[in-house]
């Protein structure tokens, strides 16, 4: 049984360095292809375009945003809040019936320094046993030149996924300029890429697994989400225990040969029981399969596996927090349906313009309003101002019933009401219709008329 000390610490509390070994097995192969689809992916959304738009692309800066072709202002904050709330919720269903099938697999800080960092340092330093026999070797012009090129190679690393981190924010031509030193790229990107390099360096050649079990808060809360149902990597020490050499009679599959800790990325004996630092990577299932098939006994000794099911027990898929999350996933999906069958491609609203809100002028009435415009979309389009159903004697000006507005431009026109007084009465109210010319899409604004009875102005 392991102490209460992370893995990662010996008796002093000094770090030691982790050197998982190579595994290989089905398992791997299953997540080596999802973390090559995800850098994949990764890679490509900066340059992919939907009907010539960005795939994904928050400009935070311009209060302009894409997602798969979409474009959304500031005034759709809503609809950001419904995604980011989406995201934490399914971070936090999976965690509770999956456990840490994200930081295993999809996880960035996993994908980068699994899938391709641990490799570029294996290809220039070696196996686990090489390495950390090259730690403890004297400095030489072979170690220095090994250590050198799989620095360089970090920072690399580093730079490439800072830029491409950052082009998620800023179009891929304003980093373009930036590099070729053009004086109209935006102010303040080179700063951002340093700081992200610095930091995806530091990362990638020491941190490491501290991000997981010290600095993310996600492998913090996975104790409070999980319960003895949730799906995770477990030993099975009913099957295992008591743990020996082969052939040792009365002994349990388990032989005791430390390929599991090997293989895990966080230093930790799976065996110990179910650990705040396993990130779900499934190595040890694949180490200790490949234990077991050449022992010829069953696979599985370390399996996916609920607490309940390596206890004897039967894992329940349907139980009360799974039904909540099923619920409320629903009761978000509608949510988020009823938002985007409302979307608007562009804003207008009447506003009171300023100072006094009606005027008497003899017998009539003039109430001065204004209406604001915003084209939502990525292209320019015109909104057309109408007075729908005229009502007799009531005359509305726009003195600019044509408003051509750029991509994401917003704007104020003067709206005025003139009447007779005898006309007006409480809660009297006007119906203005907005066209956009681009989505061809209608607004229908009811406009209410301040008169008398609210005072004189
Ligand atoms: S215990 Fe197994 S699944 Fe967990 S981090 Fe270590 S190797 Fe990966
Ligand atoms: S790899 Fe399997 S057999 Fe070997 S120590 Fe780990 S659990 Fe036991």
């Amino acid at each position: 049984m392991r102490s209460g000390r992370l893995a990662v610490l010996d008796e002093h509390g000094r770090r030691q360095k982790v050197h998982p070994a190579e595994v290989v097995g089905p398992w791997h192969r299953r997540v080596l292809a999802v973390r090559a689809l995800l850098i994949a992916i990764f890679v490509v959304t900066p340059f992919t375009r939907v009907h010539g738009r960005p795939l994904l692309l928050l400009e935070i800066g311009a209060r302009r945003f894409w997602v798969f072709g979409h474009s959304f202002n500031a005034q759709d904050a809503p609809f950001a809040f419904l995604v980011l709330s989406g995201i934490g919720f399914s971070l936090i269903a999976m965690a509770s019936t999956v456990g840490r099938v994200w930081c295993g697999w999809a996880c960035p800080q996993t994908v980068w320094l699994e899938g391709v960092i641990r490799p570029i340092e294996r290809f220039f330093e070696g196996s686990a046993v090489e390495r950390r026999r090259g730690d403890k070797a004297p400095w030489g012009l072979v170690k220095g030149a090994r250590f050198a090129a799989k620095h360089v190679s970090f920072v690399a690393v580093a730079t490439l996924v800072a830029h491409w981190a950052v082009s998620l924010f800023v179009r891929v031509e304003e980093l373009t300029q930036l590099w070729r030193g053009d004086a109209a790229a935006p102010q303040g990107i080179a700063p951002v890429l340093v700081v992200l390099t610095t930091v995806f360096y530091w990362d990638f050649a020491w941190f490491r697994e501290q991000t997981c079990l010290v600095l993310c808060p996600y492998g913090r809360l996975q104790g409070s989400l999980q319960d003895r149902d949730t799906l995770l990597i477990g030993y099975d020490a009913r099957r295992g225990e008591p743990r020996a050499k082969a052939g040792t009679a009365g002994a349990g599959d388990c032989v005791d040969c430390r390929r599991c800790v090997a293989v895990c990325p966080t230093g930790i004996d799976i065996r110990d029981g179910l650990q705040m630092e396993c990130v779900g990577c499934s190595a040890c299932i694949d180490a200790c399969d490949d234990v077991m098939v050449k022992l010829a006994r069953p696979k599985g000794l370390v399996r996916y596996a609920s607490e309940e099911s390596l206890a004897g027990g039967k894992t329940h898929v349907i139980r009360p927090r799974t039904v909540g999350y099923g619920v409320a996933l629903v009761v978000g999906l509608v949510v988020v349906a009823i938002f985007v069958r409302r979307y608007e491609p562009f804003e207008a609203n009447v506003l009171r313009a300023g100072g006094v809100p009606y005027a008497v002028d003899g017998a009539t009435l003039r109430a001065p309003l204004a209406v604001h415009v915003v084209n939502k979309q990525s292209e320019a389009s015109t909104i057309t101002l109408a007075l729908e159903e005229p009502v007799p004697e009531v005359v509305v000006q726009f003195p600019a019933p044509v408003i051509a507005l750029e991509p994401f431009e917003g704007r104020t026109v003067p709206m005025i009401v003139s009447m007779p007084v005898s006309a007006w009465r409480p809660g009297f109210r006007l119906k203005v219709r907005a066209h956009d010319a681009l989505s061809g899409r209608d607004r229908h604004l009811l406009v209410e008329v301040l008169g008398p009875r609210h005072g004189s102005p």
